[in-house]
């Protein structure tokens, strides 16, 4: 039987060095490169599987999960579908509480896993409500472990220590540039704060732009606004991971051009992606264009399309006329790893 240390091994070598793709593309007769890190090639297919490994890694050695707990956790998805799949691997049991909107891939994904889900409907409170059925569910059951990942300051810091020392090194090995900006969507701002913190405390100049979606702009209102369709972003509320004054404006997104724009990249490239990846590349060409000629933009494609396939990005999605991806032609794609 492996050991605990043999299977985090295992882990360890399935999570992370994900290839750092270059996009070269023309908007406005400009051209433009923005380089994107292919976070799908991870073990369950999503950025998320940093998160889950650092998470409990980290809390076993600190003794705040055993074998015998049960994992239980508020999630969109793809953090469900991480805790499952590791915590499974290691031997727990796990309880995944989810808005009951989200799309029916994520809730099959979990329950393939053998984890129970609990599907929490807008009038039981959406996302809060999640939350504190999953809070209320610990409180009553010793031995449950509460990743909490909207609070953990291991979530960012798996980004710190992993995501963005990655990306520094592969744009230097395998591009031979450096960085000038880097834009993430935000869930619970893990990807963006620890990035963040790692370029900026390299060079304090470098852009770091938090994304959301236009139709529901909640980090720049403090509070739910509107209803969007960028899965795994902007859940209602604004996480305590989050400091908005360490990072630079905000860019706003619409969702139909984010779905617009995952199409694109999958059409034309045959890299098939999920909705907040388009928004990410969107928001990156935004940044590329207001730093001006051969900038550096890093972004992230967070997960591929496989759990989109019953949503409005495998149908038709009517143009408007301030969307910026019919302007945007791609001309190339390379790959580093
Ligand atoms: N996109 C997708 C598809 C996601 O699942 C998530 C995580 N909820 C994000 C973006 C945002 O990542 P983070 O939680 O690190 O802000």
């Amino acid at each position: 039987m492996l050991s605990f240390t043999d299977r985090f091994k295992t882990l360890r070598g399935l999570i992370g060095n994900t290839p750092l793709l270059a996009i070269d593309l023309k908007y406005k007769n400009r051209d433009i490169t923005v380089y994107a890190k292919a976070e799908y090639y991870n073990y369950t297919g999503s950025i998320k599987d940093r998160i889950a490994l650092h998470v409990l890694e980290r809390s076993y050695a600190l003794g705040l999960i055993k074998p015998g707990y049960t994992i239980a956790e508020a999630t969109s998805g793809n953090t469900g579908i991480s805790f499952s799949a590791l915590g499974r691997f290691l031997g727990h049991d796990v309880h995944i509480y989810i808005p009951d909107w989200m799309s029916k891939e994520r809730i099959a994904m979990i329950e393939g896993f053998g984890s129970k889900v609990v599907r929490v409907s807008a009038e039981e409170g959406g996302f809060l409500g999640s939350i504190r059925r999953c809070e209320d569910f610990a409180s009553n059951n010793p031995n449950v472990f509460l990743p909490r990942q909207f609070s953990n300051s291991l979530n960012s810091e798996a980004h710190e220590l992993n995501t963005a020392p990655e990306i520094l090194k592969q744009l230097m090995t395998g591009y031979n540039v450096s960085i000038n900006g880097f834009v993430a969507g935000v869930g619970t701002g893990g990807t963006i704060m620890g990035v963040s913190r790692h370029l900026k405390s390299i060079d304090s100049t470098i852009k770091v732009v938090p994304v959301e979606p236009a139709e529901s702009p909640t980090l720049s209102t403090g509070y739910k606004v509107g209803r969007h369709r960028i899965q795994g972003i902007s859940d209602e509320f604004i996480p305590a991971l989050m400091d908005l004054n360490a990072l630079d404006p905000i860019s706003a997104i619409p969702d139909g051009d984010a779905i617009l724009m995952a199409q694109k990249l999958t059409k034309e490239l045959g890299l098939a992606v999920g909705i907040s990846s388009g928004a990410n590349i969107l928001a990156a060409v935004k940044l590329s264009e207001q730093i001006g000629s051969n900038a550096v933009v890093v972004t992230i494609l967070c997960d591929d399309n496989k759990k989109y396939l019953s949503t409005d990005l495998m149908k038709i999605e009517p143009v408007k006329q301030d969307y910026l991806s019919p302007s945007i032609t791609l001309l190339n794609l390379r790959q580093y790893r």
